[in-house]
């Protein structure tokens, strides 16, 4: 009989490493026994000792907006989840005052609320708790607070990230494995003159990148203005799609747009309109995929969406349902239901990044490409402005990229680390 020991090299690889005799099977097992044993049991006393929330300011490259926005993106909530015994996880709560879903179904957070949220509800729920049990995290969470996904999101990467730690496994080891060592990514091209869309959809194109998003919405008009021109400009090989953030007024409005696109090859349109009963509408009339992305949070949204054929494809986030935990229920829902994914965010910092990485690299589901940004701190990594959406970073290495993929971090836990100076110079408050 032939075991596999887990996978050990620097980079999330899929190749299985080599097969070991049975002596060494056994020398492995014992070995892996043991640290099971160490951490899980021997060790009954792992307690949260404090979560410290942290409002940060990231500059960003050129003005990132979309339909539905209303402030600057990159002004977020950074969280250190520390333990008695010294191990400190990360986590990161994007927060926007205007995202939250259809009608306001979720409502918004801002960096005020998720410091509420967390320092005076969750922290006190959870200081004590052991941070590896992250159901029962949850279950904590939720019974302290209803909502606020995106506090819980913040704490939920953190309580990863220590386990990952403290078993010296990277996260997505804990999500079910490496399905896929590199991701590839989408560029988000925002609201922007046409002249200039064309300009960077040419640039990004030229560093590698393989699939391009527009963000659209306003006018009907001129999104398909644009994806024409940015299909004339970079030709048949880019994947492109369009994501209207709810804007369309009306189905018939967005069919009119979506069949008008369809003659340059739109790979989805992203929520055309707000709602899923709209949704339905919509997505019964056109032959192009719709994808759900405001009206997909939680399991119970993808389930809706699958019964009311709304969509055949989830945006799905770490942040919406609450956390990576959830986030693989969401997918479970979707790959249930049939539906394709891909992981996108709100243009995170490397930290809330970095655990949208781990999720895209062990859902089999995400097979679509990623807005997930190019993490880079200034003065490091690739240049160029493919997948780079802020002009400095807080975590002290950039994301790898290689020709339109980000390469999969493979150290322990979410495998990045926070430059304390670059913490201090971003501090917002
Ligand atoms: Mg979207």
């Amino acid at each position: 009989m032939v075991f596999y020991s887990p996978l050990q090299n620097e980079d999330c690889k899929l190749q299985k490493s080599k097969p070991t005799s049975v002596g060494e099977d056994l020398v492995f097992f014992n070995f892996a026994f043991f640290i099971l044993h160490f951490a899980f049991y021997n060790d009954p006393l792992m307690k949260i000792s404090a979560i410290k929330t942290i409002p940060i300011k990231l500059p960003t490259r050129r003005v990132h907006q979309w339909a539905s926005l209303t402030t600057a993106i990159g002004a977020y909530v950074v969280i250190k989840l520390e333990t008695d015994e010294g191990l400190v996880g990360l986590g990161e709560a994007p927060v926007l005052k205007d995202w939250g879903g259809d009608h306001g179904k979720y409502y918004g957070e801002t960096p005020q609320t998720t410091a509420h949220v967390i320092g005076d509800i969750l922290a006190p729920a959870l200081v004590g708790q052991d941070p590896r049990q992250i159901g029962a995290v949850h279950t904590r969470m939720d019974k302290a607070i209803k909502g606020y996904p995106y506090s819980k999101a913040a704490i939920d990467m953190a309580v990863y990230d220590i386990v990952g730690k403290a078993l010296k496994l990277p996260v997505y080891q804990l999500l079910g494995g490496c399905y896929r060592d590199r991701v590839t990514i989408a560029h988000s091209l925002g609201l922007m003159e046409i002249e200039k869309a064309v300009e960077e959809a040419l640039r990004v194109k030229e560093e590698g990148i393989k699939a391009i998003k527009l963000k659209g919405g306003q006018d009907p008009k001129r999104d398909i203005e644009l994806v024409r021109r940015i299909r004339e400009a970079v030709g048949s090989e880019i994947q492109l799609a369009v994501d209207a953030n709810q804007g369309y007024p009306t189905p018939k409005i967005a069919v009119r747009a979506v069949r008008a696109m369809e003659e340059y090859d739109i790979r989805y349109m992203e929520q055309p309109v707000e709602g899923i009963d709209a949704m339905a509408e919509v997505a019964q009339r056109v032959d192009t995929p719709i994808m759900a992305d405001e009206s997909a949070w939680t399991p119970q949204d993808v389930l809706e969406i699958v019964r009311k054929k709304a969509a055949e494809m989830i945006s799905l986030y770490t942040t919406k349902p609450g956390g990576l935990f959830k986030a693989q229920k969401v997918a479970a829902v979707a790959e249930a239901g049939g539906l394709q994914c891909n992981v996108n965010g709100s243009v995170e910092t490397g930290v809330g990044n970095a655990a949208n990485l781990h999720l895209a690299a062990a859902l089999g589901v995400a097979t679509l490409p990623c807005v997930i940004p190019v993490s880079t701190p200034a003065g490091k990594g690739k240049g160029g402005i493919a997948g780079i959406y802020y002009r400095d970073d807080i975590i002290t290495e950039p994301f790898g990229y290689e020709a339109g993929d980000v390469l999969v971090p493979a150290k322990p836990g979410l495998g990045i680390e926070l430059d304390e100076e670059k913490i201090k110079r971003y501090r917002a408050g």
